[in-house]
């Protein structure tokens, strides 16, 4: 990571530096403001956003609060979805004892240091983080907030995991600050949901839209490209069912393979194959064409943990794979929600038929 103002680390050049730099810190930081987003119009990007609503670059602060998982500990299910091992996109700080408080402030000094950025967002990541008593959460969420440069909080969660009473926690931080929950679907198909082993149907997305969206807490849907036995067609049906739903935001990237997996399992017995990079390319064009120009796209491309990932080995070249993209949009001269009004059928002639 070279540090320089204005050119932004990935997860993993974050991860790496503070690795390197301090070894007793697990604070993962994961960068929002990227360059080439903020100076392409092409799709509306969450930095972009959050630049026009607090007039500068806001970065988020990944936290791991060690929430666990009903799909991990029995109560819903065991291991979990198929793609997911048991870090959980756990960053470890939990399991060593760092409490919230310290993630943040180890954060805000490494970030503010060294890019100079002043305002940041709370973002609970790893595992399923409503998964507590409300007390428990009210005191997490106020905890990660206390500095006044925290602007936000992002809540991963699953959608089948949010009661009314940590809505109603959420809704009462969301008085004076951005709230926005992010709800684990992948595909809007029951199918699929099955085989991944999501431990939920659509319908517990939907409900949990509604739920959250009758608050003043913004939705932002985590959707998965390439999952097995999805075509192109089936990926873009996701997003234009979500986008119904009213979502604010869209979080989006293709799947890779991480080892201790059932994923890793069926890749290695040839039942899974991940996307090429093309077929990503296109599946990633055709969702974003499908969405409202009005959606927050808070992400596109997947950074893997280079020790971690089994395939596909491609996602390796973050930067390329982005540049790649940004690339291909200016030659289609594609711009988010362009497919709206294609003509029906338009998604059957992008169909790209995973293996089961
Ligand atoms: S809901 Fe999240 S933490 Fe739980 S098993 Fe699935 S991916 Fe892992």
């Amino acid at each position: 990571m070279n540090g320089r103002q204005g050119d932004y680390p990935s997860d993993n050049e974050a991860r790496a530096y503070l690795l390197k730099n301090q070894p007793a810190c697990y604070i993962i930081t994961y960068v929002v403001a990227m360059k080439s987003q903020d100076m392409d119009p092409r799709y509306r990007s969450l930095s972009s956003w959050l630049k026009e609503r607090f007039g500068e670059p806001v970065r988020k602060i990944i936290l791991d609060a060690g929430l666990g998982c009903p799909n991990r500990d029995g109560t819903l299910g065991f291991g979990g979805c198929v793609y997911c091992n048991a870090r959980g996109s756990g960053a470890g700080a939990h399991e060593r004892g760092i409490l919230i408080r310290e993630q943040v402030d180890r954060a805000i000094e490494f970030l503010s240091a060294r890019y100079h950025c002043r305002k940041f967002i709370a973002y609970f990541q790893s595992f399923t983080n409503t998964y507590a008593e409300p007390s428990h959460l009210a005191k997490l969420y106020a905890e990660a907030l206390e500095r006044p440069e925290m602007v936000g909080l992002a809540v991963g969660t699953r959608p089948d995991c949010v009661p009314d009473e940590a809505l109603n926690v959420l809704e009462d931080l969301a008085d004076e600050r951005l709230v926005w929950m992010e709800y684990g679907l992948q595909s809007v198909h029951p199918r699929t949901l099955k085989l991944i082993n999501r431990g939920h149907g659509p319908e517990a997305f939907f409900d949990a839209v509604t739920r959250t969206r009758q608050r003043k807490i913004l939705v932002v849907a985590h959707l998965i490209l390439g999952l097995p036995g999805e075509s192109v067609a089936d990926m873009v049906e996701t997003a234009i069912r979500v986008s119904e739903a009213g979502v604010e935001g869209v979080k989006l990237h293709p799947l890779y393979v991480v080892r201790s997996t059932a994923l890793e399992q069926m890749y290695q017995d040839g039942s899974y194959r991940p996307l090429t990079e093309s077929e990503s390319l296109e599946a990633t064009l055709a969702v974003l064409g499908a969405l409202p120009p009005r959606t927050v796209i808070h992400r596109l491309t997947s950074d893997p943990h280079a020790e971690e990932l089994v395939a596909p080995l491609w996602m390796l070249d973050r930067r390329g794979v982005r540049n790649r993209l940004l690339k291909e949009m200016g030659r289609k001269d594609f711009r988010q929600g362009s497919l709206r009004s294609a003509p029906v059928g338009h998604e059957r002639r992008l169909e790209v038929k995973r293996s089961v």
